[in-house]
């Protein structure tokens, strides 16, 4: 059984475009610019930016904060978002969710740019890559296909099972997978909370993509031997047995289905950490202007 390490491969990934970046530096091109918009302070959404403004020194790319109060009206944050369209020296932007309840999240999905869209989550980005087109992926799925590609795990003509078709990870999981391309050419089933008897088909999977948001949810009795599973769930849950008082959970019982496992994510240090490296490949894709001219 082999441990799929998100930490180091996404540490990797970091290497390469900070490496990319000098080079560069060098030749006096444009370096790379992300922005992220952050609404209000939710503690987990300025952890998350920070953590996003950090990974942008890290690889020496620009980056540019905008606060706005959470009594923002949707008028002037879709204003602001025109303003970061039509910024040339911004390469790409995200705006962190949750949004406060009086803002739209599609309005504002919908008022970005699709060559800034580095979040993946834009109508065009999406149908873009149903299509195969080239485009910018949600980050987390896109870090999932890193996993299984620096892995060397083969996907063609693998039955891939997705336990959840959330929009920002199990459906576009479900998509990428399915699609003709090297790294994926899996027969798909997506399951979601209306699949009757589940288990049926996670026994049936080669590789098992679980992202539900239900702690321990698939145990051992629910997969084959050799089964390749990506974790993507995390929640904290109380722990007495950490400083912070909590620890985090996947979807699946680690133990006893690794032992089970050809390969398997653990949580954390699996596919969370991929979702920044996503992300910052995404902003160097828009600053080549890989994706639209
Ligand atoms: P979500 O939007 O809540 O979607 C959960 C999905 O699971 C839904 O499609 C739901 O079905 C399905 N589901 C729930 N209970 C089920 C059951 N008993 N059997 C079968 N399907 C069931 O969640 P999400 O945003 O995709 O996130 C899922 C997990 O991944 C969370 O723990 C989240 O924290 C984590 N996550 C991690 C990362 C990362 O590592 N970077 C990124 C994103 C999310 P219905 O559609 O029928 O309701």
């Amino acid at each position: 059984m082999t441990i799929i390490d998100g930490k180091k491969i996404s540490t990797d990934i970091q290497d390469e475009i900070a490496a990319e970046v000098n080079v560069i530096k060098t030749q006096g091109g444009k370096i790379p610019h992300l922005a992220a918009v952050l609404v209000g302070n939710d503690g987990a959404s300025e952890t998350y930016v920070a953590a996003k403004v950090k990974a942008c020194e890290r690889v020496g790319f620009k980056s540019t904060l905008v606060r706005m109060p959470a009594t923002i009206t949707e008028a002037e944050l879709l204003a602001r978002l025109e303003e970061l369209n039509a910024d040339a020296d911004i390469d790409g932007y995200i705006v962190q969710a949750p949004l406060p309840k009086q803002i739209d999240e599609y309005k504002v999905i919908e008022a970005i740019a699709p060559k800034k869209d580095v979040d993946g989550f834009h109508p065009q980005s999406v149908g873009r890559m149903a299509l195969n087109l080239p485009t910018y992926l949600p980050a987390t799925p896109f870090g999932i296909v890193q996993l299984l590609e620096r892995y060397n795990i083969e996907t063609s003509g693998k039955h891939c099972v997705v336990l959840g078709r959330s929009h920002i990870v199990g459906s576009p999981m479900s998509i990428l997978m399915a699609r003709n391309d090297k790294h994926a050419n899996c027969t798909v089933t997506l399951c979601h909370s209306r699949t009757a008897n589940l288990k049926e088909f996670t026994l049936k999977a080669d590789i098992l993509i679980v992202a539900l948001g239900k702690t321990e949810f698939v145990t051992a009795d629910m997969v084959k031997d050799g089964v390749v599973v990506v974790d993507v769930g995390i929640t904290r849950v109380p722990s007495d047995k950490t400083k912070s008082g909590f620890k985090l959970l996947g979807d699946v019982k680690y133990d006893e289905v690794a032992a089970k496992a050809s390969f398997i994510t653990p949580v954390p240090g699996g596919v969370g950490p991929m979702t920044i490296a996503s992300l910052l490949l995404n902003t160097l894709k828009a600053c080549r202007k890989e994706v639209y001219n």
